[in-house]
């Protein structure tokens, strides 16, 4: 989807239109958004962060950072999230963890969420927008950037799920931020913090390198994963706790930009 076509479709539609953008306060979503206000500051936006309940909190909650970023661009963050449920009582409830083929965290915490909201706005043609590229992983770069969502097309709404970076590279998004004099969240490694990724405070994808940073860094993060490991007597990772994980060498981790895609950046 090109600039010109949404452009179109705003012409056709006016205030019917509405972009929402997906926004976890990560250097992806900060990046589509600023891209989205240079292009689109005409069309009536909403800017929604999903909290899991298992999100940064220091030094500046991500959804705090999330909201200074948004009031960049003279716009206001909508927090929603599950009110059943958290990350953790998700886990709980369930005895096991979310896989990459059952990633039941983001569809129950994420979409459904930001779904609900959609679902409460007055306008018949929406394009939900979200800061996923296709360099990120393999399991990306076969995504359509732009594809109607059957599920909550329906009643007279239609909405289009639109990926604006795509084609983006890390490196560009990082240069963005630099030439811009915009913030990283200060766990980013970039940032001099210890993660390549800001998304639940342990993430199934996290690495091994990431676990033992989380370890160093967040114990407390840590010591909730690992004690709920034990309880339900399910692994976060397939055969190994969090505590066999930092007892090993990670010097062979993956040096690749992502081990595996959360639904954050
Ligand atoms: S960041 Fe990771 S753990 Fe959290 S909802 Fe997304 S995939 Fe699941």
């Amino acid at each position: 989807m090109d600039i010109a076509t949404i452009k179109a479709m705003h012409a056709e539609h006016g205030k019917d239109l509405a972009l929402v953008v997906n926004m976890s306060g990560g250097k992806d979503s900060v990046r589509m958004l600023a891209f989205l206000r240079e292009h689109f500051s005409d069309i009536t936006t909403y800017v929604v962060y999903a909290d899991t309940g298992f999100e940064h909190v220091r030094p500046i909650s991500a959804e705090e950072f999330a909201r200074q970023r948004t009031a960049d661009f003279g716009l206001e963050l909508v927090t929603v999230r599950n009110p059943n449920k958290t990350y953790l009582e998700m886990v709980e409830r369930r005895g096991k963890f979310p896989s990459s083929s059952t990633r039941q965290c983001t569809s129950d915490l994420k979409r459904d969420p930001i779904h609900k909201f959609i679902r409460t706005l007055a306008h018949s043609v929406i394009i939900n927008c979200t800061g996923i590229r296709a360099a990120e992983s393999a399991s990306r770069s076969k995504q359509n950037p732009w594809k109607q969502d059957a599920r909550i097309s329906k009643a007279g709404r239609q909405v289009w799920n639109w990926m604006p970076i795509f084609h983006e590279s890390l490196q560009q998004v990082l240069d963005w931020h630099q030439a811009s004099g915009t913030a990283l969240h200060p766990v980013y490694s970039y940032a001099g913090g210890y993660l390549k990724r800001l998304s639940c405070r342990v993430c199934i994808f996290a690495t091994n390198a990431d676990i033992k940073a989380i370890y160093q860094h967040d114990r407390e993060a840590f010591d909730l994963v690992a004690s709920l490991e034990q309880r339900i007597g399910f692994t976060m990772r397939a055969g190994e706790s969090l505590f066999q994980i930092i007892g090993q060498d990670i010097a062979a981790d993956s040096q690749a930009e992502e081990f595996e895609a959360p639904c954050a950046a």
